[in-house]
This record gives structure tokens, sequence and C-alpha cells, in this order.
């Protein structure tokens, strides 16, 4: 790539192989995945470094694959994904730790959900949980209460950030390159090529590229982008929905030494206890519908109030948490395609035999388990392509 970028509305666009927009987990694992395969990889980010958006906004645990129903896209890459970034932390030294998780029923009522988890992990290929008795349960991790547990020790955390910075590496090693400050404006559908639009924040000039390939990775904003593309059937565009999720840490040590989840619910995986490498223990996310129509209209403060509901919560799987123990610590919010009163959506992966436009990959709804499945994803585009 001589020069990446040609500015000014009247020039000739610049050829480009591969544009990326956004520079998430996704966008830089998708463009590590392209590059490594021997193509010219450029991704645009919107914001000034790599990761501001959901990718740094989340719990950061490397998910089995337990709850999603078998054959979507959520269930086979994040099983196939937990194994290939157990594998490339390994090798690139990113820190991780396989702290393993208690998903834990806190009533006899709870029982039979747990149970139908147990079966839908197994029938997602995931063959190593144990089910463990209220005493079992307690033996590990002597704060918890519940009536029961299923423990999954292939459940891990990582360090989000030295992952995107370990990706960002090998696609610079190949030959790619991230460009900040430039949010793609548009794209239109030519004979030979897609060209993009996007503007340089630093000069406030717009830019033009003709790219073979374009994939829209631009998270909470994939579908907005979407709409952009002229010469894309808007009917492939999903109704972007935004349901923010808060977390509160906890002051003092950790109570546990795994992660500890209660029943899923509505929007989410239900208050849960994750830890950070460091040790610190922290909850959430809730999960808060918004309703704003653009993702820079989301508000990611954490309303003190909320916390009220996180004791409650808590309570019933520790009762030993003390009043006044969690702070407002930090929000994310998951890039729904599915309304609240529908069911979860599984992953959208748009390529060419979907919306029958050529090089133009769209991924939409990359909510959880998007951290765990990226490297997979990242191989899942450059076969569909
Ligand atoms: C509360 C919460 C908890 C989660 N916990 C987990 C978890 O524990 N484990 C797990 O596996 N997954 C988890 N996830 C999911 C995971 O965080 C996401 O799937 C993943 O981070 C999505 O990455 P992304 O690259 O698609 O999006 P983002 O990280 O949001 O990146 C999109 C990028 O695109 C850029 N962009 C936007 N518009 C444009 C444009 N027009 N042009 C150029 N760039 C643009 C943005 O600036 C941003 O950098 C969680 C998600 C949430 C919300």
């Amino acid at each position: 790539m001589e020069q990446s970028i040609e500015q000014g509305t009247e020039q000739v666009a610049e050829q480009v192989d591969v544009v990326v927009a956004g520079a998430g987990v996704i966008g830089l694992a998708v463009a590590r995945a392209l590059a490594l395969s021997g193509r010219e990889v450029l991704v645009l980010e919107a914001a000034s470094a790599i990761g501001t958006g959901t990718s740094s906004r989340n719990s950061e645990v490397i998910h089995a694959g337990l709850y999603y129903p078998t054959g979507t896209l959520k269930a086979r890459l994040c099983v196939q994904g937990r194994d290939m970034l157990y594998a490339y932390c390994a090798e690139r030294g990113v820190s991780h730790r396989r702290c393993g998780k208690l998903l834990v029923a806190t009533s006899e009522a709870q029982l039979p959900k747990l149970q139908a988890i147990a079966a839908q992990a197994a029938a997602n290929g995931v063959h190593d949980l144990q089910w463990l008795s209220r005493d079992e349960a307690q033996a590990l991790e002597p704060a918890l209460q519940c009536v029961a547990a299923l423990h999954s020790p292939s459940t891990g955390i990582i360090d989000s950030h030295g992952l995107m910075l370990a990706l960002q590496g090998d696609l610079e090693n190949a030959g790619g390159q991230v460009v900040f400050n430039t949010p793609v404006t548009r794209a239109t559908v030519m004979p030979d090529g897609i060209e993009i639009e996007a503007v340089d924040r630093a000069s406030g000039s717009s830019t033009r590229l003709r790219a073979r390939t374009f994939v829209n990775a631009a998270g909470l904003s994939a579908p907005a982008l979407a709409r952009q593309i002229q010469g894309l059937n808007p009917r492939h565009v999903p109704t972007a929905h935004y349901a923010k999720g808060s977390y509160f840490s906890l002051a003092g040590r950790a109570p546990f030494s795994r992660l500890i989840y209660p029943m899923p619910e509505g929007g989410g995986l239900g208050v849960h206890l994750t830890l950070d490498l460091g040790g610190q223990a922290r909850f959430g996310p809730d999960a808060e519908w918004l309703s704003v129509d653009t993702a820079d209209q989301i508000d990611y403060t954490v309303d003190p109030a909320r916390g009220e509901s996180f004791y409650a919560e808590v309570r019933r799987y520790w009762p030993g948490l003390q009043d006044g123990a969690l702070q407002p610590a930090y929000s994310g919010v998951r890039p729904k395609i599915s309304a609240p009163d529908e069911a979860a959506a599984d992953f959208v992966i748009q390529g060419p035999a979907d919306h029958g436009v050529p090089g133009l990959v769209n991924l939409l709804g990359i909510e959880s388990p998007g951290l765990t499945s990226c490297l997979a994803m990242g191989e899942w585009v450059r076969q569909l392509l």
C-alpha cells in the first residue's frame, strides 16, 4: 500500500484490496485473518485508538459456550473461538487465566433451568461441565449460597486490550494498517468494487477509496453504516437496539476465586461476579434497554441508583455482601438486533451469498460472546470471502 488514502472528493479513489471499518476486537481479528492470508488490509477507525467501544466495556470473560442454541453462530464460534483464544494467548503472551466459573441455582425452582443449560452445553460440544451439589459447590467456594451448581473449568478471563494489541501487531506485521480518526461515512457498490467514503477528522476533508472487499465491523454503529451502503438492499439491515449493562465494583477482597453466574435473564446473563486479572471483583452487567436512535447518543455514565437492585440479586448467591460495598464502575452497551420482546438474535455475518453484493461483509449484532469468538469470526469471514 504505497499511499493508503487519497484525499479530496474530486480525485480518483485509491485502490485498496480490503477496507475494514472499525478497530474493535472484531474488526482487528477479521483484518488480521485477511492480512495473514496475504491480502492488503486497511482498517479505518472513527476513534483515536483501538478498542474504545464495546471491546473495552465488557466482562472480559472467555466463555465456554454453554447457553446458545445449538448450531447458531454464537454456539459454534464461541466454542471454536474459545479454544483458538487460549492457544493464541499462550503463543502471544496475552494475559489470561482459566479460572473457571460456577453457574448457580439459588432455589429448587431453578434446578430444571440449570439442567437445561447442562444439556444445551453438551449439545454444543461442551463436555467438561461438572454438576455440583450444594456441599460440593461450597467446598470450592465457601462464601457461596446455592442449591446446586454447574462448574465450567474452561471459562476464563482475559486482558482484552492486550488481546487487541496483539491482533493489531499481527495485522501490521502482515503489512496491514490501522488509520485512526477516520470514520467511514458512506459506501457505494460499483461494478468493479466498493467505493468507500470516510472523513479525516484532523483535516475535515473527505477521503475516497476503492476496495475489492469491504468489511463493516462498526459494532454498535454497524446497522447504521450498513444503511449508508448504496446498492445494498435495506431489507438486509436489521434495526439496532441498545441494551446497556452497568457494572459495580466491590470494595475490598474478592470473596470468590471463580466467576459466579446466576441463571440468565432477559437481555443478558444475569448480574454475575467476574474477576479481573488483578483479582478485583465486579458485579454486572444488568440490562437496561435504551431509547436512543444512534450509538453516539449513548450515555455510559453508571447511575448509582441502579446499585440498589444489585444488592438483592447478588445476595441470592452471596448473602455476605455488606451494605455500601458496591461502587459504580463502568458500563457497556450490547449491540442488539432483536427488540426487548423478541428472542435474542444470533450473530449476523452477511456475505455476498446473503445480500448479493460481491466483496461486502456486514457484521451485525456482535454482542456477547463476541470477544470469545473473535478469532473464529476472523476465520469465518476469511472463508466466506
Ligand atoms: C456489557 C457487555 C459485556 C460483555 N461481556 C463479554 C464477555 O465477557 N465475553 C465475551 O466474549 N463477549 C462479551 N461481550 C461482547 C463483546 O464485548 C463484543 O462482542 C465485542 O467487543 C464487539 O466488538 P466489535 O469490534 O464488534 O465492536 P466495538 O468494540 O464496539 O468496535 C467497533 C469499532 O468501530 C468503530 N466505528 C464505529 N463506527 C465507525 C465508522 N463509521 N467508521 C469507522 N469506525 C467506526 C468504533 O469506534 C469502534 O472502535 C460483552 C458485551 C457487553 C456490551
